[in-house]
């Protein structure tokens, strides 16, 4: 498999899909191929440490829900000696749940579906179907104004945020 491939399952770069089972849960075992750099200086000049089972809620297939299972190290980096544990494409720091996940949670209540459908829908609380979907629409807002700002409106911004 060529790297940097995006697996059309998981849809997120290097991860290699081991086996999946369930009907109304997918668990899919994965695995993760890409580089792994030091968070702190880049090296890959590493040692593996302890090894953690992560389980990330992932987006659904069909109407089925999905959960990551994927195999992550603590690393001791030899060239900065720092450790640190290891981060996956497509899931922030300390998280349970990818961002296609995120994004799919914020786009249901986007079109829709009450806060409350899609807790109940997605097994989340209310509040972190709120939280999601505020990242969302501030995301998009940022998107759509870099995108469409002309550079020559920043000669008023200032006389815009001083009212
Ligand atoms: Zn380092």
């Amino acid at each position: 498999m060529p790297p940097n491939i995006h697996e059309p399952i998981i849809g997120l770069p290097n991860f290699k899909i081991i086996s999946y089972q369930g009907t109304k849960l997918i668990e899919i075992l994965a695995e993760y191929t890409g580089t792994i750099g030091c968070i702190h200086c880049g090296s890959v000049n590493l040692r593996k440490k302890e090894r953690f089972q992560r389980m990330l809620k992932h987006h659904s297939i069909g109407l089925a829900h999905s959960v990551l299972l994927v195999q992550t190290h603590k690393f001791y980096c030899r060239d900065c000696g720092k450790y640190f544990n290891q981060r996956l494409p497509g899931v922030l720091p300390y998280q349970r749940s990818t961002e296609p996940f995120k994004d799919e949670v914020a786009t249901k209540h986007h079109d829709g579906s009450s806060i409350l459908k899609v807790s109940q829908r997605l097994a989340l609380g209310q509040a972190t179907v709120g939280r999601y979907y505020k990242r969302y629409l501030g995301r998009e807002f940022n998107e759509h104004k870099n995108a469409s700002c002309p550079k020559i409106l920043g000669i008023d911004e200032k006389k815009f945020s001083k009212n």
